[in-house]
């Protein structure tokens, strides 16, 4: 049997006339729509030459005709590779000729610049889409007739390539399979008791994990119905919750709604679920959301090459701080990042994970791919983590965040914890800069609440005492904004650029 995603996918819708996506500006596209749209894709996808394991690049804006698009391309038997809108024509010459795909379909406005690139890097094809479904994509699906037969796949071929954000050297294709997608979206679908009664409120980008795999998987497997924004807009947001049943969403999303007095509890009666994914989600924001809301929401972990890891309970307690337990079929453990040998309970160390949500390997990358996986099937996620002893996964951050400052290990959510807590501090971010005499020198970036006179010293003060001296910031600075990127991850490359020098001699 084809375990081709779209085949799984389409066999299991049993009404055709439900209506799949609505757009923000009201326009519907039902299930049998889609399916009709995206083999209208797939058809003119073949017909362009492309073969089973062929990749198709697209960088577009969010639309409904894109996500589509998404299904067509998994259709046809091609590796679907969505790139972030963001990325410039010198980063876009990097991904095309690693991944060497035989279609680019790009902004209509993008062609001018893209075209000639894409084509002296190989490109059989470059089609455009606009936000609003126009451009040669849709022109060209137009002839093509409806109802192409998708091509069958194994469960383990691949359907998309994700690049990961390469905040550490260059960006890596993490190559995920039909088995890892369906398998995944299968069992949020579960866990997370999606039913074709449910509303997403869909407002997260689609070239990354989260929107794409997670929200928009689960709620075709659901056979369920998502209000499909262009991006995030928390008036839009707040206009349209009261008739959505969940939404799944960044934490930044979450802090933002928190300052809008729209958000009551009248105002989410209807909903059943918030989850939040992506970058951790302070306690402080889990707790005032609950008493805003009355909704406590639910926090999970995944990442690109791994699909979703844990998550917190649909029904136990979700405790905030924390991402909850191993998905079912989903091994967690906690090794020491040295040896790899697994640590005692409750200790913190490498957070490694095996299942069927776990890539197949960074496209041809054969010996990072090697390096990142245990002898037995475990993947090294580079993040650092405990179990506490009723099985809830913590995270205390990347692996590379580590700060090792006179031969000591800091972690430092442990610092980020306790400056949070003072009373004025919105969030802070504690980095390692290079230090003559310690290697490393602990730093804070502190963003304050306005009208708090805080500042370094008194930072300092609050602290000592609290933490051990090793652990205690050798610097205090104060921000605006911690640096985010597009999912809500606060970006400490950045930070650790930009205060690179601080203890030179
Ligand atoms: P990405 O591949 O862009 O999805 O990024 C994955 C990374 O985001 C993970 O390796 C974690 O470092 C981080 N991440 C994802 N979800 C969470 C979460 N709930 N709490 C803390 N970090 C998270």
């Amino acid at each position: 049997m084809s375990e081709n995603l779209y085949t799984l996918i389409r066999s299991s819708i049993a009404d055709p006339a439900k209506i799949f996506i609505e757009t923000g500006d009201g326009r519907t596209f039902s299930y049998a729509d889609t399916f009709a749209l995206a083999e209208r894709f797939a058809g003119l996808l073949v017909g362009l030459g492309v073969q089973p394991g062929d990749r198709v690049a697209v960088q577009v804006d969010k639309s409904a005709e894109a996500l589509i698009f998404y299904l067509g391309v998994v259709a046809a038997g091609g590796v679907y590779l969505p790139l972030n809108v963001g990325y410039t024509l010198t980063e876009l010459e990097y991904f095309i000729g690693d991944a060497e795909p035989r279609v680019v379909v790009c902004r209509p406005n993008a062609e001018k610049d893209l075209g000639p690139l894409a084509t002296r890097l190989g490109v059989a094809h470059v089609l455009t889409l606009g936000g609003n479904g126009d451009g040669s994509l849709m022109e060209k699906a137009k002839s093509v007739p409806a109802g192409f037969a998708a091509v069958p796949r194994a469960a383990d071929d691949l359907a998309a390539i994700l690049y990961t954000s390469g905040t550490t050297g260059r960006s890596k294709g993490a190559m995920l399979t039909h088995h890892n997608l369906y398998s995944n979206a299968a069992t949020l679908k579960d866990y997370w008791r999606f039913t074709r009664d449910d509303v997403l409120l869909h407002a997260l980008p689609i070239f990354h994990t989260h929107g794409l795999f997670v929200a928009s998987n689960v709620t075709l497997l659901a056979g369920a119905s998502m209000i499909f924004l262009s991006k995030f807009d928390g008036d839009e947001v707040m206009k349209l919750l009261p008739r959505a049943t969940s939404m799944m969403g960044v934490p930044t999303f979450y802090v933002r709604l928190l300052q809008s007095p729209a958000l009551t509890k009248e105002s989410v009666k209807h909903i059943r679920l918030f989850v939040s994914g992506s970058a951790p989600l302070l306690a402080d924001t889990h707790k005032e959301w609950e008493a805003r809301t009355g909704h406590r929401i639910l926090e999970r972990y995944g990442m690109t090459e791994t699909n979703m890891n844990t998550s917190n309970p649909y029904d136990a307690e979700r405790v905030a701080g924390t991402v909850g337990f191993p998905l079912p079929g989903v091994s967690v453990r906690i090794t020491d990042p040295e040896t790899g040998k697994p640590l005692a309970q409750g200790e913190i160390g490498m957070i490694e994970v095996k299942g069927p949500n776990v890539f197949k390997g960074y496209w041809r990358m054969p010996e990072k791919t090697a390096a990142e996986f245990r002898a037995d099937g475990f993947f090294i996620t580079g993040d650092l983590g405990k179990i506490d002893d009723r099985g809830y996964v913590h995270i205390v951050g990347r692996g590379k965040d580590l700060i090792i400052t006179g031969g000591y290990n800091v972690y430092p959510k442990e610092v980020e914890t306790e400056i949070d807590a003072m009373p004025g501090v919105i969030e802070s971010a504690v980095i390692g800069v290079d230090h003559p005499d310690f290697g490393e020198g602990v730093t804070a970036v502190v963003v304050a609440s306005k009208g708090h006179a805080l500042d370094e010293a008194g930072v300092l003060k609050a602290l000592d005492g609290r933490l051990a001296k090793f652990k205690l910031p050798k610097r205090v600075f104060f921000v605006d904004d911690l640096p985010r990127n597009t999912m809500g991850k606060v970006q400490k490359n950045l930070l650790r650029d930009q205060y690179k020098t601080l203890y030179k001699k």
